[in-house]
């Protein structure tokens, strides 16, 4: 037992919660849809690693940042939301509005996004 069986995204990772909505999943990264959709379609795409946001990112965890935009780019276009268009978010600490403290890029589709953010 330690910290990270706190975290949300790591109990996801290791499938006691949550498998049902998984979309994605290799060694690196896991897709799952948002418990509280702010779209029709909103898809969490995470490192299985816990790093914390995107300030605990290194040198060496870029080409893993690439492959988080590359998984959300294949799940939009498997959900037909690509062309109509969509919306990639990470939130970093509190003004960024950041709530779990495991990095996660949000993919919001199937509607209109409004412009500035809220
Ligand atoms: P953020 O506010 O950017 O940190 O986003 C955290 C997101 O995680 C929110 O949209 C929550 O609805 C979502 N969330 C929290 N817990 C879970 C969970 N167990 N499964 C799926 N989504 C979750
Ligand atoms: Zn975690």
């Amino acid at each position: 037992m330690g910290p990270l069986d706190d975290c949300p995204f790591c109990r996801i990772g290791a499938e006691e919660e949550g498998s049902r909505s998984i979309l994605y999943e290799d060694e690196q990264v896991l897709a799952f849809e948002d418990i509280r959709p702010q779209a029709p379609l909103h898809v969490l795409i995470v490192p299985r690693r816990h790093i914390r946001n995107l300030l605990e990112l290194e040198e060496g965890d870029a080409s893993l940042m690439g492959r988080l935009v590359l998984v959300a780019n294949g799940i939009a276009r498997n959900k037909k939301v690509d062309l109509s268009g969509f919306r990639l978010v990470v939130n970093c600490n509190s003004h960024g509005g950041q709530t779990v403290d495991h990095l996660h890029l949000h993919l919001l589709a199937g509607r209109r996004m409004g412009w500035p953010p809220g």
